[in-house]
């Protein structure tokens, strides 16, 4: 897809905050680090629009983005940052929980994890919950241009079979230093949106 505008509309922490209107929606979730902001950014041709994070686990708001006028990119702040407290946590496991059940606009979730390691247990755990409500679900792996291309399909399969992949839900190999991917993303979320 070709993005000619994608703009912040609201950091939003309740549901009374989020943007009106029908435009269809897709959620960023992934574990702090993994690279979710430079793959926002990739996707938008943008460097600094998604902060690139510095201090992980900072943002604890819902950040919705619109993309030329037609469907929102909503970053949910990453999830898996040792140094949060429980209280925080909490209040983060709330938040995610009302937006992802409540949201009627939401088509699906891009998961991102990283292409290098096995799925981490909140990997898992963010799959499960989207698995329980029906909530279909594109998982990104990224950072594949930090391995060789010879083991690309060895991590994939290491990645569906932690998560236990849907067969509905598809997995794409992703690098925001090359761009691999991008049109396959595009294409996928695409496919939601009508
Ligand atoms: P976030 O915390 O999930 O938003 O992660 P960031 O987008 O801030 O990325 C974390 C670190 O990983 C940064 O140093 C990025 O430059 C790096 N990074 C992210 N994606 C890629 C990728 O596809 N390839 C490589 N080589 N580095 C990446």
């Amino acid at each position: 897809m070709k993005v000619t505008s994608s703009e912040i509309v609201i950091s939003a922490v309740k549901p009374d905050q989020y943007p009106e209107g029908d435009l269809p929606e897709f959620a960023l979730a992934g574990r702090s680090n993994v690279g979710k902001s430079s793959f926002i950014n990739k996707m938008l041709n943008r460097r600094g629009l998604a902060r690139i994070s510095s201090k992980p686990g900072k943002t604890q708001t819902l950040n919705f983005y619109i993309i030329n006028e037609i469907l929102h990119f909503v970053d949910v702040p990453g999830y898996g940052y040792a140094k949060v407290s429980k209280k925080e946590r909490e209040a983060w496991g709330k938040m995610i929980e009302t937006y992802l059940t409540k949201r009627e606009q939401l088509k699906a979730v891009v998961l991102i994890i990283d292409v290098r390691h096995q799925p981490t247990s909140d990997d898992v755990m963010m799959y499960d919950f989207l698995k329980h409500y029906h909530i279909p679900c594109v998982v990104v792996a990224t950072k594949a241009d930090k391995i060789p291309k010879s083991k690309w399909q060895k991590h994939v399969k290491v990645v569906k079979e932690t998560l236990e992949l849907d067969a509905d839900d598809q997995l794409i190999l992703f690098s925001s230093e090359t761009g691999k991917g991008k049109e396959e993303a595009w294409a996928a979320l695409k496919s939601y949106m009508n």
